[in-house]
C-alpha cells in the first residue's frame, strides 16, 4: 500500500477553517501520495461549525454510555483541589525530553518492522545499544542496522528505489545489513583477523538484529563496543571512498576501530 501522508490540526485551526479537508492525490513514481489541502470544498464553510468536545450530563443516564461513564468514575481524583497536569509518560519524572521522544518514535518504527510480538526483543536491543560506550552516531547506526533501516540495496529495493537488491560486489546475495556487515567475504576477513570476534562465528543468525542481540548478551561491554565500532568502520569506508576521502586499508579496519 502506498504511504499516506496526513494533515494534523488543532482545535483553533479547525474552528477557523471548519470545512477544510485533506485529499490524497494520485502519483505513480513515489511511495507517497501527495496531499492537497482544500479549504472550502463545496462553498459550504459556514454551513456547520464543529463544537469543541465537552461532556454532556445527559450521557450519565444513557445506557449506551454506561461503560464509558463507569470507566471515568473509576478514575480516582485527588481530594485536594489541585490543577490538572500534563504528564509525559516516557520519562520517570513525567517531564518531556527530546531524547525520550526520539526513543519513543524509534521504538515505534522498529516495532512496526519487527511485529508487536517482538516488543521485548526490541526493548532489550534498545537498552543494550544505548549502553554501548561508543559515540552516539555509532549507537544510532547500530539501531538502524538492527532494524534493517540502512540504505542497503535490499532495503532500497523494498522501498521501490531500486529494482534489484542483489549485492553488486558478489552478485550472489541480497545486500542487507547482515550481508554488508558480517557475511560478505571481504567483511568476514576483517572480523576473522581478530580472534575476539570468533565467538559468534559458530552460530547462524537470521539477521543482523539477532547477531547484535547475541553479541550484547555474550560479550563484555568493551568487546560489544568494539564490535559496534568495527561495524561502523565497515559501513562508512565504501562511502568515504566514493566521496574521494582518504580511508584506511581494509586490513587495518579493526585497528582503526580501536583508534576511534
Ligand atoms: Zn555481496
Amino acid at each position: 500500500m502506498k504511504g499516506r501522508d496526513r494533515g494534523v490540526a488543532n482545535y483553533d485551526w479547525v474552528s477557523k477553517f471548519p470545512a477544510a479537508t485533506v485529499r490524497h492525490l494520485h502519483c505513480h513514481s513515489s511511495d507517497h501520495r501527495p496531499i492537497s489541502l482544500v479549504f472550502n470544498p463545496n462553498n459550504e464553510s459556514q454551513r456547520w461549525f464543529r463544537k469543541p468536545f465537552c461532556f454532556e450530563e445527559i450521557w450519565l443516564s444513557d445506557n449506551g454510555c454506561s461503560d464509558m461513564v463507569n470507566c471515568i468514575k473509576s478514575i480516582s481524583v485527588s481530594i485536594r483541589a489541585s490543577e490538572d497536569l500534563l504528564i509525559w509518560p516516557q520519562t520517570p519524572d513525567g517531564s518531556y525530553t527530546v531524547r525520550s521522544a526520539y526513543r519513543m518514535l524509534a521504538m515505534a518504527s522498529h516495532n512496526a518492522q519487527l511485529g508487536t510480538s517482538n516488543l521485548n526483543t526490541s526493548k532489550k536491543l534498545w537498552s543494550g545499544i544505548w549502553k554501548l560506550q561508543v559515540p552516539s552516531k555509532v549507537r544510532h547506526f547500530m539501531w538502524r542496522a538492527s532494524g534493517e533501516a540502512l540504505p542497503t540495496r535490499s532495503n532500497l529495493r523494498y522501498r521501490h528505489v531500486l529494482v534489484d537488491g542483489t549485492c553488486n560486489l558478489c552478485e550472489d546475495h541480497p545486500e542487507d545489513a547482515m550481508h554488508c556487515l558480517w557475511m560478505y567475504d571481504y567483511v568476514k576477513c576483517i572480523w576473522l583477523s581478530d580472534p575476539t570476534f570468533n565467538f559468534p562465528r559458530a552460530k547462524c543468525f537470521n539477521n543482523f538484529c539477532d547477531l547484535v542481540l547475541f553479541v550484547l548478551s555474550e560479550a563484555t561491554s568493551s568487546t560489544a563496543a568494539l564490535f559496534a565500532m568495527v561495524a561502523w568502520c565497515i559501513w562508512v569506508r565504501p562511502n568515504k571512498l566514493r566521496e574521494g576521502q582518504q580511508v584506511w586499508d581494509v586490513s587495518d579496519t579493526i585497528q582503526r576501530a580501536w583508534d576511534l
